[in-house]
C-alpha cells in the first residue's frame, strides 16, 4: 500500500525500470556512453537516455509504483508535449492558451524575470488541488504561474568518466543540467529527464 490514492502519469512502476550497464566508446574522435546492444532511439540530439519501458496501459505487466522514481520516458512526452504531469492529458487552458505550471525550487531556476528551467512538467487546472493536498512536500515550497511557452533547452543528466578499467563509466556528477548547445558533455552524460525553459511566467495566487 502507498498511501496515494493519484499515481501521477510521470511515476515509474517497478517493472518498466531498466538496469542495462552502459559502457563508453570511441565514437567520432571521443568518447561517449553507450548501452551494450544500442538502438538509435537511445540518443537524443546526441545525449544518451536513460531506458525505461512505458507499461502504464498494462496494469497486470508493470509491478508496484516507484514514487521516488520518475519513468523518463513519460516525463520527456510530458514536455514535448505539455501534458499534466498527474494526469497525462494536454495541460494549455484552452480558454486562455497559457499553460498552468506548479514548480518547487527544486526543480525551478530562475533564468530572467519571466523565465526559468525546470524539469518538472506542467500540471493542469484540475489537478493543481489534488497535487497539492496529496503531497506535503509542495505545500511547503509550491509556487504556481501560469507559462505563455515552453521551449526545450536540454537534460538533466548523470555525468560520468572512463574508469581506470578501460571504458567502464564512473559516476561524476548527479542531477546537473546540460544544454543542448553544450556539445563537449554530451558523450558523457546520462539523461534522466527533459529541461525547458519557460517563457511569460506570470504569478498565480494559490
Ligand atoms: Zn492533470
Amino acid at each position: 500500500m502507498s498511501g496515494y490514492t493519484t499515481i501521477p502519469y510521470v511515476i515509474a512502476y517497478a517493472d518498466e525500470l531498466v538496469d542495462d550497464p552502459i559502457y563508453f566508446e570511441w565514437h567520432n574522435h571521443e568518447y561517449r556512453l553507450t548501452y551494450g546492444k544500442p538502438r538509435p532511439s537511445d540518443w537524443v540530439h546526441g545525449i544518451l537516455r536513460g531506458r525505461v519501458k512505458d507499461l502504464r496501459d498494462k496494469p497486470d505487466r508493470r509491478g508496484p509504483e516507484r514514487m521516488r522514481k520518475l519513468n523518463t520516458r513519460r516525463q520527456w512526452r510530458c514536455m514535448d508535449r505539455l501534458l499534466c504531469q498527474v494526469c497525462g492529458c494536454p495541460a494549455t487552458d484552452p480558454a486562455t492558451g497559457c499553460i498552468p505550471w506548479a514548480v518547487t525550487s527544486t526543480v525551478f531556476e530562475q533564468t530572467g524575470p519571466f523565465g526559468g528551467r525546470t524539469n518538472a512538467p506542467p500540471t493542469c487546472w484540475r489537478c493543481i488541488p489534488k497535487a497539492l493536498e496529496e503531497c506535503p512536500m509542495l505545500r511547503e515550497d509550491f509556487a504556481v504561474y501560469t507559462v505563455a511557452g515552453a521551449m526545450s533547452a536540454g537534460v538533466l543528466a548523470d555525468l560520468y568518466e572512463p574508469g581506470i578499467i578501460a571504458y567502464q563509466p564512473v559516476l561524476t556528477k548527479h542531477n546537473v543540467f546540460v544544454a543542448w548547445d553544450a556539445h563537449r558533455h554530451h558523450g558523457a552524460a546520462l539523461a534522466v529527464a527533459q529541461v525547458v525553459e519557460l517563457h511569460g511566467m506570470k504569478p498565480v495566487s494559490t
